[in-house]
């Protein structure tokens, strides 16, 4: 049987792990992107193994081109007859503030890392899932990317953005039987969402708590599965109901 491959950026941490984890349990070798945190890398890889699957570490900086590529180009030259048939953008960071105060290095390093890092990934890996005639995209978006969140002004342009590139790139690529999706969450409890008051924020959203990675990790995986075969192009939200 041929070894399937699923590349998870930002796989150290968060949802990022928790998807590596399904894709592992759905039959898929990992690679685990990440940017600095070793530690954490290492143990996903370690859930990805006692998963039954194989795992490695990617260590790039999605937003730095020529690192992504050359990581890329290396993983292809160990692989000759291999190819990344799932993808999921997940890398992401927030850097909030109003636009007045904003400083141009949070509006650009928010930017950078989502949208230019969902160019630098994906269009490498497009020829090879086209040529395969198969792949699955899944772009890790945002509420804040549908609705627009004040404090959030460069996270909800970046966000907007990755669903508009999903919804084009869905139609370049649907005959190829290359499905393109994102994924919106609202409030997850990892990382990313430390310091914020969850007890006042939860009495926004309808089922009245916080979302857990797992349970994005299943939609995820779902978008992946045969039973997805006919989405794409969309965007579909996983928020208890907040904004919908
Ligand atoms: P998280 O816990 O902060 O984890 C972020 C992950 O992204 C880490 O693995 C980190 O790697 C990686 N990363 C950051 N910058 C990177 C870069 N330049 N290159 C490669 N990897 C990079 O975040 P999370 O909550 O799991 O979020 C995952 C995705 O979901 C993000 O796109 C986020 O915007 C989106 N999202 C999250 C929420 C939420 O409530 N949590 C809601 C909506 C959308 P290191 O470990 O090496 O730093």
């Amino acid at each position: 049987m041929t070894t399937k491959y699923a590349l998870v950026t930002g796989g150290s941490r968060g949802i990022g792990r928790a998807v590596c984890v399904k894709l592992a349990q759905m039959g898929y070798d990992i690679l685990i992107n990440y940017t600095s945190n070793t530690a954490e890398a290492e143990k996903t890889l370690a859930l990805v193994r006692e998963a039954g699957q194989q795992g490695e570490l990617l260590k790039f900086d999605v937003s730095n081109r020529a690192e992504t590529r050359a990581a890329l180009e290396a993983w292809g030259e160990a692989h000759p007859d291999d190819y990344i048939e799932v993808l999921v953008n997940n890398a992401g960071i927030r850097r909030d503030n109003i636009l007045a105060l904003m400083p141009e290095s949070d509006w650009e390093r928010v930017l950078d890392i989502t949208l230019g890092g969902f160019y630098n990934v994906t269009q490498p890996l497009l020829q090879p899932m086209m040529f395969h005639k198969f792949g699955r995209i899944i772009n890790m978006a945002s509420i804040s990317g549908l609705k627009g969140m004040p404090g959030q002004t460069n996270y909800s342009a970046a966000k907007g953005g990755i669903i508009a590139a999903t919804k084009a790139l869905a139609q370049e690529v649907a005959r190829k039987n290359v499905t393109v999706n994102a994924v919106a969450p609202g409030f997850i409890r990892t990382d990313m969402v430390e310091g914020l008051d969850e007890a006042a924020l939860k009495k926004t959203i309808p089922a009245n708590r916080f979302g857990k990675p797992e349970e994005v990790a299943e939609l995820v995986g779902f978008l992946v599965s045969p039973a997805a075969s006919y989405i794409t192009g969309n965007v579909i939200s996983i928020s208890g109901g907040l904004y919908t």
